[in-house]
């Protein structure tokens, strides 16, 4: 954090007062670099994770940009359009535009897919200062032609690695075609992939760049912790650990749905407190289940890569990577999603035999040990190794096969 206050940044008094009833004192490093030059009008290129209070940079500057006087949004229309890849950044955004706005009059809506669509129409009827969208729902509308982007003035793009990943890089590039010349850009990423720095090429006008953690580095304030386990023990072990109430706030990463639904019956039944947050639940199930996790109802929070990435809840104490991400970037915002805007954290990963390569990996890319519970086991030593050295010498195998074929013979 620097010592400037959100005022000497340029920014507005309504704002403030908004920000000072969030308790937002001063502001996090890109928002201190990004908010004075995108109020002169620059485009952006910001190299950022969540966590890092990238939201309120940009969220901030076009609030304050459209509430100076201008022509009223036509039928609709939006004067500013962010496309976020998943329906809970997005819902989340529009809750940040909704805290800093609440004193400037300014109105948003979401679009987002797997919820009903008349609603969405209704609120962009006459339109709409602010417009939050997930990609494929807005291309829907605006070739059903309810939504105009010949209006908007500022455009940012949240998450574009994210959106590469999700595979909604082509619609991305559709709707940049819709949009007028003459506008605002922001691109914001947690990595940098070629596909994402030629999107950033093609879309930023002479962007200012701002990268507020090396790029994929660690947050450094997680403590990282790994047990080695048996696959078959990690249940068990997940539930052993659950038993010290310091894990207040919990979220458990699997690999897939499956497994996710299957830890979270586990615990159920263990009588943990939980939901699973996953992409095949309904897009109310899955905020009802970040509902509970927030308010406290539920302790735990089961979830895989694809609905967890970009949420954000405080207080999140613990991350426990119940299975291993074979991407080591992944783990990288996993363990992010504690240590949030200035608290500790701790991240706890079991590592089976299996996912012992994963590991190797993740501690190339983040260049520090992960602190071993118990002992790193030898090369030798590993559950594999073990069950390798009880497997009986392949001659073992041979002489069995000999002896069936002398009986087979002297049966014939
Ligand atoms: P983001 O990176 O936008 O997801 O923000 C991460 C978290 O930090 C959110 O919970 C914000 O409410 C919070 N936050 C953002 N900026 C500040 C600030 N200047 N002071 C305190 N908290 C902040």
């Amino acid at each position: 954090m620097n010592d400037i206050t959100f005022s000497q940044l340029g920014l507005s008094e309504p704002l403030c007062r908004a920000l000072a009833a969030e308790d937002y004192t001063y502001p996090t490093p890109i928002q201190a670099q990004a908010i004075p030059r995108l109020l002169e009008g620059r485009d952006l290129l910001g190299i950022a994770q969540t966590g890092t209070g990238k939201t309120a940079a940009f969220a901030l500057p076009i609030l304050q940009k459209l509430s100076k006087p201008q022509l009223p949004v036509g039928a609709r229309s939006a004067h500013a359009l962010i496309l976020a890849p998943t329906r809970e950044l997005a819902i989340q955004i529009g809750e940040s535009f909704r805290i800093y706005g609440k004193h400037t009059g300014l109105r948003h809506t979401v679009i987002l897919g797997g919820v009903g669509q008349p609603q969405q129409v209704k609120a962009m009827a006459r339109g709409v200062d602010i417009l939050i969208a997930t990609p494929g729902r807005l291309l829907d509308l605006v070739q059903q032609k309810h939504v105009r982007l010949q209006d908007v003035k500022h455009f940012v793009l949240d998450e574009a690695d994210r959106m590469l990943d999700m595979g909604f890089i082509r619609d991305v590039r559709k709707i940049v075609t819709m949009l007028p010349r003459h506008r605002q850009s922001l691109l914001f990423s947690a990595t940098m992939p070629n596909d994402v720095a030629k999107l950033a090429a093609e879309m930023l006008c002479d962007p200012l760049r701002v990268e507020v953690t090396p790029q994929a580095v660690t947050v450094d304030r997680v403590d990282q912790h790994v047990h080695f386990v048996e696959t078959a023990q990690k249940r068990a072990l997940l539930t052993d650990l659950l038993k010290d109430t310091k894990l207040a706030r919990v979220i458990v990463f699997t690999r897939t749905k499956h497994h996710a639904n299957r830890v979270s019956e586990h615990l159920e039944r263990a009588g943990v407190s939980n939901d699973a947050l996953h992409g095949n639940k309904s897009q109310n199930a899955r905020q009802r289940a970040l509902q509970r996790f927030r308010s406290g109802e539920a302790r735990v929070l089961v979830a895989t890569d694809i609905a967890a990435r970009g949420i954000d809840v405080d207080g999140v104490t613990h991350v426990i990577n119940f299975e291993l991400p074979n991407e080591p970037e992944s783990y990288v915002h996993r363990i992010g999603r504690t240590a949030r805007a200035g608290n500790a954290g701790t991240a706890i990963a079991f590592c089976d035999a299996s996912e012992r390569g994963f590991l190797r990996d993740i501690e190339k890319l983040t260049r520090q040990p992960l602190t071993v519970v118990g002992a790193r086991p030898a090369a030798h030593d590993t559950p594999q190794a073990k069950r390798e050295a009880r497997r009986p010498d392949p001659s073992v195998y041979r002489r069995r096969r000999q002896w069936h074929r002398g009986r087979q013979r002297r049966a014939a």
